[in-house]
């Protein structure tokens, strides 16, 4: 209890020597991502794209559908049809599009809204500690409600209970993989609603409330796309009967899109088991370095008040997509391929993706913690000795130790992480041909479609790259805004940005 009453002292403690200054919060900037053109661009794009990955990566005849491996043939000439007609007909056979109508169905989207409530109960009824946010620009902190590692532990144990007597018949597992596609689509529809309320809601937001609501700093420029892309209000809230207040954005951020993910990949895990008897050595990496990453942001669920997601961004569709579509059904793609295609790696390409993943784990944990114990208690031996610059606006800037290295270390070791996902997969591509001694069956070979799926399988590395980069440099933008010629000075002192001698 002692330890417990510490722990969260310590940690409060960390939300208020970090916080964001209310002065520099508030402060105007510009556009991001392209300004309104690019936020249109990204809220149309983005859920087609989701759906692109998951059927061309299916379990009807490949990965990727093999027609796609030469489309100018596809959309060659025949006698009776039109060249799209022909074209789409074929496609639409090897992805095994189940028609628009059949995007969506009842089964998918109440277990979906059920996977939402039990989220929203377990919040509400399991024990729980408080803490306080940065401060705000309307004065005074957020209280947030925390337990999101104690009730992802829960289901946890209630999926391994399931999982023990009934195996991979367990229903969480058959239900994800029975409505994947109409999971995806309740998702969407999901995240574009939650959009638009928060977006409407957030028009009651007063100068002054006492509510502590108030608008981000770079929400409500006036373009409707933008705002609703990037997100108008800071923090909404909503009173839901029984339940209380819940805090929107830092809801989202942790439990039902990242812990959907793990259940994604269990999900997989259990379709490979059901269809070949055992589970390939490929998986077991991947599910378990996802799911150790995924319980260590939710077991440091306190960090989530000083990342820029809460800090700074408001709650829009970026974030509303991202933590609920985006996280769940891109990040588990992996282990969607391999439950169609197992894949053995034999000890040493385990060992290796073992010193990937655990050289990335160890920058990312290491370089986190040094940041957060030093923010939290300077005098504590571990940092003691580390250097750093004393800005004019209170907050220190370590200049030595991991942020001596580059400017966004634990970037780097996030990233080095992310190769461990994608490694197992090796050079994907498969295609399933159907067998004629044992009909309704299918084998699936990897026979001339090497190499064809890494676009799709190791997109996460590519993509994450992408948002790293562009991450590092509107925090930097943030950082120059609110420290000035500090933070030139530490520029001029640590000049790497990510990676030390390279970037
Ligand atoms: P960081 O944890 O990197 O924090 C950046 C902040 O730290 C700065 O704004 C500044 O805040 C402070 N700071 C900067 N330099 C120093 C220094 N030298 N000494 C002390 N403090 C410093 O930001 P994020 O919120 O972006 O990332 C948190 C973690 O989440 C990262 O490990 C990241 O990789 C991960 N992440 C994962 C994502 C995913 O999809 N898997 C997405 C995004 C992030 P201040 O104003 O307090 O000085």
């Amino acid at each position: 209890m002692a330890s417990k009453r510490s722990r969260t002292a310590s940690l409060r403690k960390t939300a208020e020597q970090a916080a964001t200054t209310a002065e520099e919060m508030v402060k105007p900037h510009g556009f991001e991502f392209g300004g309104p053109i690019g936020a249109t661009i990204l809220t149309v794009s983005l859920p087609p794209l989701v759906y692109l990955f998951a059927f061309v990566c299916n379990d009807v005849t490949g990965c990727p559908a093999p027609s796609l491996r030469s489309p100018i043939q596809l959309f060659s000439n025949t006698s009776t049809q039109t060249v799209w007609e022909h074209g789409t007909t074929v496609l639409k056979q090897e992805v095994g599009w189940p028609g628009w109508a059949g995007l969506i169905s009842i089964e998918g989207m109440v277990g979906t809204l059920a996977w939402y409530a039990l989220s929203l109960a377990l919040w509400a009824v399991l024990p729980a500690y408080e803490l306080e946010g940065v401060e705000l620009s309307v004065g005074g902190r957020q209280k947030y409600r925390m337990n999101s590692f104690f009730s992802a532990v829960t289901i946890m144990i209630a999926c391994a209970a399931g999982t023990w007597v009934l195996g991979p018949d367990f229903q969480a597992w058959t239900f994800i993989n029975r409505n994947y596609i109409q999971i995806l689509t309740s998702s969407i529809i999901i995240s574009f609603a939650l959009s638009v309320f928060v977006y409407v809601r957030s028009f009651d937001v007063k100068p002054h409330n006492k509510e502590k609501r108030e608008l981000a700093a770079g929400g409500h420029t006036g373009s409707i796309v933008y705002d609703f892309f990037i997100g108008r209000e800071l923090n909404p809230k909503v009173n839901i009967p029984y339940f209380g207040e819940v805090d929107i954005k830092s809801f989202m951020e942790l439990r039902p899109g990242m812990l959907g993910w793990v259940m994604f990949d269990l999900a997989f895990m259990a379709k490979q088991y059901k269809s070949y008897g055992y589970i390939t050595d490929s998986m077991l990496m991947v599910v378990i370095s996802q799911s150790v990453y995924v319980f260590d942001a939710i077991y440091m669920e306190p960090a989530i008040l000083t990342t820029i997601d809460i800090t700074t961004d408001g709650f829009g569709f970026m974030l509303s997509f991202g933590d609920l579509v985006w996280v769940p059904f891109i990040y588990s793609l992996q282990a969607r391929y391999l439950s169609i295609h197992p894949v053995d790696l034999g000890p040493l390409y385990v060992l290796l993706i073992l010193v990937v993943q655990g050289t990335g784990y160890y920058i990312f944990r290491t370089s986190n913690s040094e940041k957060n114990r030093f923010r939290t208690n300077p005098s504590d031996p571990a940092v003691a000795h580390l250097k750093y610059i004393e800005t004019d606006v209170g907050s220190r800037l370590l200049t030595s130790g991991w942020w001596g290295t580059a400017r966004h270390i634990n970037y780097m070791g996030d990233w080095v992480m992310s190769w461990s996902y994608c490694l197992p997969t090796l050079a994907a591509g498969y295609k399933l041909t159907p067998m004629l001694l044992y009909p309704g069956t299918r084998m699936v070979t990897s026979e001339g479609m090497k190499g064809w799926a890494i676009p799709i399988t190791y997109f996460y590395m590519i993509y994450f790259a992408v948002l790293l980069v562009h991450r590092e440099r509107r925090d930097e933008e943030k950082c120059r805004r609110k420290y000035g010629k500090d933070w030139d000075e530490y520029c001029r002192q640590v000049p790497w940005r990510i990676i030390p001698g390279v970037y």
